[in-house]
């Protein structure tokens, strides 16, 4: 088989960079280790920048997000038993950010590169890259009990962290910056309406509590546990239980509880790979970078990596020229490290963190009264959660 370019993995960052590449008439290949309903199923991020909601428009998914996303003009912070709202459309000029599940937006992906005709093969194995420092670069896997050989002008490594695209750039050509928290998010996602118009999130002395949505009937709330929890360890009742005694009673009081339809725990961490290149592969997504999920940039990081890299080949394959995609990794990496910045930054000032003497817990409440009391720190919280520009 012979494409343009080669992507491997199926997610949110290869498949909307399938969609643009098609759409600027540059061909690719998807190769997704799991299945479709596999890939489908998975429940993950939800909220959605601004610029992640402007290149899905772009790529010609925008239709679905307008209708059913949820507008969020504001963000609470729950502390000191109230709720404070951010005012993140006045602060940002007019800037929002929609809430529409990582689930629903990988849906509306696969839908149109079903009816575009991309080819996109799910449940591939053993997947391997060559060639990398040559223009002449190709990929084999097995698919369908077959031996496959993709050869490629270039290969985008979309795979996610444990992905085979970061592990074949030799370790000489690649600095991996690791950091990893003593904690974790258990997360429930449950079939009740939400308990707030906002995504609210909660410092508390019990530990962080976040209350999130999906829709007008699906709440996903989340509350931080200690690493090494299993979510056999938790049962609804004590989650609930819980998470009650982490919000403010005014949400405390009113929330509708119900069965979890899903429970999961993700560790905190953040991870980023310098560089995203060597020779004709590009890492996008999650494949060189994972932030901790507090302030929700790990999806909206795919989608800037998806920008700078599209417009890369976009230079290449229309003008011929290659500078942009040379300066592809440095590009998205000044956006990627002052992301993660802000994501440090908002798990910092609102965990629980084990380790904390009583001096740091002490400046951890000055840290949320300063950001509740000055216009120039909601500002800095607002613009950072809308998006930074691409
Ligand atoms: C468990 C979990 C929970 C998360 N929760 C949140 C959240 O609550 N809020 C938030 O903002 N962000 C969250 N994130 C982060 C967000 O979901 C990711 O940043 C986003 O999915 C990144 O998209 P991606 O396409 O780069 O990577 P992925 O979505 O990981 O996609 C990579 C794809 O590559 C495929 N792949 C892997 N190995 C191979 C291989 N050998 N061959 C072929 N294909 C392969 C994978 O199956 C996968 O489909 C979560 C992530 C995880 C893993």
């Amino acid at each position: 088989m012979k494409t343009d370019v080669a992507i491997i993995g199926g997610g949110p960052a290869g498949m909307l960079l399938s969609q643009i590449l098609d759409l600027n008439g540059i061909s690719s290949i998807v190769l997704e280790r799991q299945t479709k309903e596999y890939v489908l199923g998975r429940i993950r991020a939800g909220v959605l920048e601004q610029g992640t909601v402007e290149m899905m428009s772009k790529a010609g998914i925008g239709d679905r997000i307008e209708k059913e996303g949820f507008i969020h003009e504001s963000i609470g912070i729950g502390f000191d038993d109230a709720v404070h709202s951010i005012d993140v459309v006045g602060l940002t000029n007019g800037s929002v950010v929609t809430v529409y599940g990582q689930t629903e937006l990988t849906k509306d992906l696969y839908q149109i590169r079903e009816e575009t005709k991309g080819v996109v093969l799910t449940g591939v194995e053993d997947v391997q890259l060559y060639q990398l420092t040559t223009d002449e670069p190709y990929v084999t896997c097995r698919h369908a009990g077959e031996n496959l050989r993709i050869d490629c002008d270039f290969i985008a490594g979309c795979d996610g962290f444990h992905g085979p695209s970061r592990q074949a750039i030799p370790v000489s050509h690649l600095n991996e910056y690791h950091l990893s928290y003593p904690y974790g998010w258990l997360g429930v996602l449950s079939e009740t309406p939400p308990v707030c118009d906002e995504v609210v999130y909660s410092n508390h002395e019990r530990g962080f509590a976040l209350c999130s949505m999906r829709n007008k009937e699906l709440s996903r709330y989340y509350i931080q546990v200690p690493s090494g929890d299993r979510v056999s360890d938790w049962s609804d009742d004590d989650f609930w239980k819980e998470f009650k005694q982490r919000v403010p009673n005014v949400i405390a009081s009113t929330i509708v509880t119900g069965p979890s339809i899903e429970k999961s725990i993700a560790p905190l961490r953040a991870f980023v790979a310098d560089n995203l290149n060597y020779g004709r592969l590009f890492l996008a997504g999650d494949a060189g970078h994972i932030v901790p999920p507090t302030g929700a940039k790990g999806l909206n990081l795919a989608v800037s990596d998806v920008y700078y890299l599209s417009e890369a080949f976009k230079s290449f394959y229309k003008q011929g020229s290659e500078k942009d995609l040379s300066n592809y990794s440095s590009t998205a990496l000044r956006r990627i490290w002052k992301t993660v910045r802000f994501s440090l930054m908002c798990t910092k000032m609102l965990h629980l963190s084990p380790q904390s003497t009583p001096f740091e817990k002490e400046v951890q409440k000055a840290e949320i009264r300063y950001l509740l009391s000055s216009k120039a720190a909601m500002t800095t919280l607002a613009e950072n959660y809308v998006g930074l520009p691409y």
